[in-house]
């Protein structure tokens, strides 16, 4: 039995008795020692034998295994992770391949249309409009000090899936989970958030069930003046506190993070962390291509949060290869779900106005493909099997090796499958899905396409900027992200087709993007901390192990 950890700092208040075995971020079930029960009043609270963590886990994931489909899972380790986090992150960060799919994308959507009707025990922060004027006293309420790392939602655009209202918990729970499980930041320093500003989702309203305010959603100044409250406050609450925005609808989305961008230490992960993980499997892609980003012309199936997330972080990596903003936005067209986004249209919405070259419409993609010749096309449409064998076809004819990202989640969602893109291209596409797709054999040759999700992302920038308790998060950051993520892939990781490492590798990856992300924040002067001497050392230091500690 390995021995447990020696605490170098045991909690001067450490609950004991029953008021332990409920503390899911000390509890340790069947695993407390005889000496820890006879210490901390646990005799009598638990089965008389001691098990190993090692055990423990294998308990779970047996059970994890019998359950009847992927919900009942998810409710598994949900429950599980309320009850004792380090075993929690134990069985995901070891089975990480076969759990994050449950955890976040695709099950969590799932469980978010379920969450009224699956709801146990609250987890994170539920701040309504009704709670204006009081926010702080919401915050206070938290019981852990050191925030580092708040996910926070207003439900509007829940994955594909649309509004959901307060039943968007979800996603800050899975994500904030991930960033633990991938990149090692301590749970006891995250903090979900949903900001319940109401539903226009009928279904949800006329549910007695729904956990959300029951009232349409609130919108204009009064929704400007909460989100504003709430940054305010929660800067004043916890001082060192990341704010990721997640799933806000797109005509928030992009004004929020123009609005706090330069204000506070914020990102948004739709729009920024999806294009770095699109930049970095370019990045890989070049290495099968050879050229540049600037000898390659993009034409982005979706012209939303993604997309043009992706394209402005494309248009920014370009300048570095001496491509002006302007020259690099004309490489970069898009296809929205009323046509060739062109200049002569007068529906387009801001953010879609610097991509809006001169050019005549096009009635189809395939169309544009032929009018266009890129060679890339990208979706991010949330619009499945747009890709069709005809435009696949056509992007195989133009290019040697085409670059087919069908980036739409779920797996339901995306705009064609690993098996048509190398299929259709006669195994010559360079292929990324959003959402996992098993191996493709195609003419004896077995490709693994690569998972281009904000996963292998956000986990690592996060870390990288808590590290080093940065001031901002900077578009160099996250281009700095895509370099070092692109620099995990192997050439073995590439002869088999995959521009992204493998997930089993995903906190060495997620280490080696944070310490690149610290990088910037001296170089750009965004950071008071000393240097360390060696950064990718100090970074791997600082992150959480799910061992348990000793309590005696
Ligand atoms: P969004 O709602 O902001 O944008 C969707 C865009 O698709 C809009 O511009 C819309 O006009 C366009 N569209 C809709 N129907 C279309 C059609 N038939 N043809 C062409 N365009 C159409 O959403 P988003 O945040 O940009 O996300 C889009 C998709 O990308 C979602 O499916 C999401 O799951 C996926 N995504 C994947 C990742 C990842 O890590 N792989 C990250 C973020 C988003």
């Amino acid at each position: 039995m390995p021995e447990k950890q020696p605490s170098p700092h045991l909690p001067s208040d450490l609950p004991t008795g029953i008021e332990l075995l409920h503390n899911p971020i000390l509890n340790q079930g069947t695993a407390f020692t005889e000496a820890e029960r006879q210490l901390l009043g646990l005799c009598g609270l638990l089965p008389p034998r001691v098990n190993t963590q090692e055990i423990q886990a294998q308990r779970v994931v047996t059970n994890f295994r019998k359950k009847p489909n992927d919900l009942e899972k998810y409710i598994y380790l949900i429950d599980l992770e309320d009850r004792n986090e380090n075993l929690f992150y134990r069985v995901v960060m070891d089975n990480i391949e076969e759990m994050m799919p449950i955890i976040y994308t695709p099950t969590v959507g799932q469980a978010c249309v379920e969450y009224s009707h699956i709801f146990r025990r609250p987890r994170g922060l539920y701040i309504s409009a009704n709670d204006r004027g009081n926010i702080d006293r919401c915050l206070q309420n938290w019981p852990y000090e050191d925030v580092r790392m708040i996910v926070v939602t207003d439900g509007e655009r829940i994955l594909g899936l649309g509004d959901l209202g307060a039943a968007g918990m979800g996603i800050p729970v899975g994500k904030l989970s991930l960033y633990t499980a991938c990149a090692g930041i301590h749970p006891a320093t995250t903090l979900p958030i949903t900001l319940d500003v109401g539903t226009n989702n009928e279904e949800l309203l006329n549910d007695p069930q729904y956990i959300g305010l029951q009232q349409k959603r609130v919108t204009g100044d009064a929704y400007d003046e909460l989100i504003e409250e709430f940054v305010t406050e929660v800067h004043k609450c916890f001082p060192r506190a990341v704010i990721q925005f997640e799933d806000f609808a797109n005509h928030n989305a992009f004004r929020l993070l123009k609005e706090y961008r330069d204000r506070i230490c914020t990102f948004n992960d739709d729009i920024q962390g999806t294009a770095s993980v699109t930049l970095a499997g370019l990045y890989a892609s070049l290495r099968l291509t050879g050229g540049k980003l600037k000898d390659h012309r993009f034409l982005f199936l979706g012209a939303g949060e993604a997309g043009i997330g992706i394209a402005d972080l494309i248009v920014s990596a370009m300048k570095e290869e001496g491509v002006s903003a302007k020259k690099g936005r004309e490489k970069c067209w898009f296809v929205d779900s009323r046509g060739l986004v062109v200049n002569s249209r007068r529906d387009l919405a801001e953010h879609k106005l610097p991509y809006a070259h001169e050019h005549e419409q096009m009635a189809t993609l395939l169309e544009a493909v032929q009018a266009l010749k890129p060679t890339a096309i990208i979706g991010v449409s949330g619009q499945p099997q747009t890709f069709t064998q005809e435009v696949v076809e056509e992007m195989a004819h133009l290019n040697e090796r085409p670059i087919v990202f069908a980036l739409s989640n779920p797996t339901s969602k995306a705009e064609c499958t690993a098996e048509q893109a190398y299929t259709w291209t006669k195994g010559q596409a360079i292929f990324a899905s959003g959402s996992p797709f098993d191996p493709v054999t195609y003419d004896g040759r077995t490709y693994v396409p690569g998972q281009g999700n904000n996963s292998y992302i956000f986990p690592g920038v996060g870390l990288g900027v808590i590290t080093v308790a940065s001031r901002r998060v900077t578009d160099s950051m996250f281009m700095a992200a895509a370099k070092a993520l692109s620099q995990q892939v192997t050439e073995e990781d590439l002869e088999l087709g995959r521009i992204y490492p493998p997930l089993t590798k995903i906190r060495a990856v997620s280490a080696n993007i944070a310490a690149a992300v610290a990088e910037v924040a001296y170089s750009e002067g965004l950071t008071d901390e000393p240097r360390p001497y060696n950064m990718l050392a100090h970074v791997k230091d600082l992150m959480y192990h799910p061992d348990y500690i000793s309590f005696v």
